[in-house]
This record gives C-alpha cells, structure tokens and sequence, in this order.
C-alpha cells in the first residue's frame, strides 16, 4: 500500500485490526484488590465447587423427609449455625440451623421457621416438606473444573467477586497496554497558563489521555514538541523506546511545519495517511522501532472522532480485549433535523444527541455547529451519527446512532 492511498473508514479500520498484534503482551500476577478495570489474561477454572457443601437458604429446621408430617412434634438434637460443622443428624429428631448452615448428613429438607412452632427443646411442623425444600446444594453456583471467567474479559465488580467465591486471591492479568502521547504545536499552551496572541490551550491532551486511561492504558505523556523537525524526531524515538504504542496529536497534514510525517519516516515506517472521514481525514499509521505509531489530526473534534471510531478498536485488539468495540453497535432513531451538505466521498459522523419528542419518540437533535474544531459539539452530544458519502437527510429518516461509551 502507498502512503497516499484514500481509505475509506471501514477499510482503515480493518487495516488498523490487523496490525494490532495481540501476542506480544506481558502478565502480571495481581491480588484480586488491585484487579477491578484489569484485562484476564487466562482462563479463570474453578479449583472448588460454590458453594462448597450443601447449605441451608433459610433458617429453620433440617429434617428427615420421612420424619415430617403436619403435626408432628420432633426433639431438636442439634444447632447448626452458619461456619459450624455439623453432626449426622439422628433418626427422629431435627437440627435447628440457620441460613449459610451446612446442611447435617442424613438431612434431606429444611423447614423453614415460619412453617413450624417451637417448643423449649422440640419443635412441632406446621406442615409436610418436600425433598430438598431450602436446600442450595454445593455447585449450585459454580462446579469444580468449569471455566468462571474467560480470558480476555475486563474484570468489573461482580467478576472480582466471583474470583474470590472460588477461593482465588491473585489473578494473571495483562500488562497494560502502555501508549505515549504527545502533541505538536507551537500554538499549545496548558490550561492554568496566561495566553499570549496566537496561543490556544492543548485540549486535546486532556480528552485523550481521558479516554486511554478509560480503556486501562498506562498512559506516559510526554507533554507538547515544538513544530520542528528534530524535536520531532527525538520525542518519537523517546516514546519508541518505552512503549507499546505512540500516539500523537496535530501536524499530520502536509504543511511546512507538520512535521510528524517526515519524523515517522526518519525514524520508521509510515503505512497509512488519509481517511475519507469527516471530520477528520489526515491519520498517521505505522512503527517506530517496535512500537506502533499513530498520528491523530489537531483538530480537537476530527482528533476525538478519529481516535473514537479507528484508533479505539485497535488500541482494544492491541490490549488483548475479544470484542474490538468501544462504541456499541448503533440504534435507529428518528431524525428531527435535515443535512442538506453531504460530503460526497467521506462518510461523515454527526455530533448528535438523542431525546423523546412530545409523542414519546425518541428523536436526533443535531448540534447547529459541527465544524472540526468546536469541541462544544463532542460535550453537548451524547453519541454520533454515521452518514454514508453523499447522504443527506430529511427530517423522520431513521438514522444509525452510536453512544457515546461514557
Ligand atoms: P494540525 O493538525 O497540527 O495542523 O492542527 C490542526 C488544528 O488543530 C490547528 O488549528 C491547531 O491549532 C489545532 N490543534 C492542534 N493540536 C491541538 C491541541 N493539542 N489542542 C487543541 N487544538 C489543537
Ligand atoms: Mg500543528
């Protein structure tokens, strides 16, 4: 492929796919504490049943089936309370226990208290049990040898709890995937810094490493290089040196002083220049040494789709995670604007946010101003509209609506 090449958006993101090698990482052996939000690097099998012995699921009475009928009255000959390991349980007699209560062998029913009336050491049933009445029998939750957690999954709250269900303190979860950013400008000040004329503030480092950090990067930010081309070079092969993945922001177009095309190429490989998106177009692909290298358009918005619809699915593959998807497979809602301007050759991603009409639909308004730069368009939507090369809309059209992934 040459450099100049026009990808369309899906071909670039297929291309973008199968560069993200996913073999390459390191694990780490974690304690479960440290691991919510971390990527499962492998199979998580279960070494004991949940839970471990059948147990009561109310507090009651264990009982022989054949010893219980409405009426009968029974010696309580134990107690069984949840943590205590409990006696066989003798013919003709019943064992009070409670919830969590490991059920006593010979017992085959708990009668629930509710159901029974009890006496100073005997109880009297109320009512017939049935067999294995408030009985959770061992594995019920989990049998021993099946596979809890899939490798790959992000591990979130109920999966930290499943881990420890099944006794599992340390977990072996990849390596962060570890990207370095930096942003070219002469023009970048930092907020909290006085601007003199011609200056505007780096805003783009703030919604990126946002949403790498979001995605579980380990994100080193090397601040912003100065539109040169040495300086360039140096911050590209810095970043090489000490990371998976280099992520750049501005000076990918073809003026004199966007400098990271020319950088790439001294230093690497550029493979990828130009997208047929909207906003968007210019996007950098390639390696520096055995780091991948990807260069975002400066415009903050094209910068933030860009990054949102190609460089996220990569960066996911890249970090080991099945399913390639920050942003959701999109719903069909209903337009309530028209776009008369379509770009013929690019497909165009609205800035757009979704609500209920007065008839209870739900309905795309679109923000007025979608210029590439308005970065007011990215916080007032909540999600995007893909529009085919050429596509104009009217109002009613059902349009394909991406959410925004946080
Ligand atoms: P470039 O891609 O370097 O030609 O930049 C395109 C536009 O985006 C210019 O108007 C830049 O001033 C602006 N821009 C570049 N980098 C940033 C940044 N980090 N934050 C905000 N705006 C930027
Ligand atoms: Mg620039």
């Amino acid at each position: 492929m040459t450099t100049q090449a026009l990808l369309s958006v899906a071909e670039a993101r297929d291309f973008l796919l199968q560069r993200a090698r996913t073999n390459s990482q390191k694990t780490e052996n974690i304690h479960l504490m440290r691991a919510r939000g971390r990527v499962l690097a492998r199979d998580l099998v279960a070494n004991r049943a949940v839970p471990p012995h059948d147990n009561s699921a109310m507090d009651g009475y264990a009982v022989r089936l054949a010893d219980v009928q409405a009426g009968v009255t029974l010696p309580v000959s134990q107690r069984i309370a949840a943590g205590r390991a409990p006696q066989p349980l003798a013919v003709g007699t019943a064992a009070r226990i409670f919830t969590g209560g490991v059920i006593p062998p010979g017992a085959d029913a708990v009668v629930m208290q509710e159901d029974t009336t009890a006496n100073s050491d005997s109880v009297t049933f109320n009512a017939g049990v049935s067999l294995g009445k408030n009985i959770r029998r061992a594995g019920e939750d989990v049998e021993k040898g099946t596979v809890v957690i899939p490798a790959g999954t992000r591990l979130g709250a109920a999966h930290l709890g499943l881990a420890a269900a099944i006794g599992e303190s340390y977990v072996d979860v990849l390596a962060p995937l570890r990207v370095a950013v930096f942003f070219t400008g002469d023009e970048l000040c930092e907020p909290g810094e006085t601007l003199s004329v011609g200056k505007i503030y780096n805003s783009n480092r703030y919604w990126l490493r946002a949403v790498l950090e979001a995605q579980g990067c380990a994100v080193r930010d090397l601040g912003v290089v100065p539109d040169s081309l040495a300086a360039t070079r140096l911050a590209l092969a810095d970043a090489a040196a000490t990371c998976d993945v280099v992520l750049t922001c501005g000076g990918v177009s073809v003026g004199e002083e966007d400098h990271v095309k020319h950088a790439v190429e001294r230093e690497g490989e550029l493979a990828l220049w130009k997208v047929a998106i909207k906003p968007g177009k210019p996007l950098a692909f390639g390696r520096v040494n055995k780091a991948d290298f990807v260069g975002l358009p400066g415009n903050p918005v094209s910068g933030f789709v860009t990054f949102l619809t190609l460089v996220s699915p990569f960066l996911r593959k890249r970090q080991g995670l099945p399913d390639n998807t920050l942003l959701t497979a999109p719903s069909f809602y209903k337009s309530e604007f028209t776009w008369g301007k379509p770009d013929p050759h690019r497909t165009e991603f609205l800035r757009v946010k979704h609500a209920q009409n007065e008839q209870g639909e739900t309905v795309l308004k679109l923000f007025p101003h979608q210029g590439s730069g308005v970065l007011t368009s990215m916080a007032w939507a909540d999600g995007l509209v893909e529009l085919a090369p050429g596509q104009s809309v009217a109002v009613g059209d059902m349009l394909p609506f991406t959410p925004f992934p946080w």
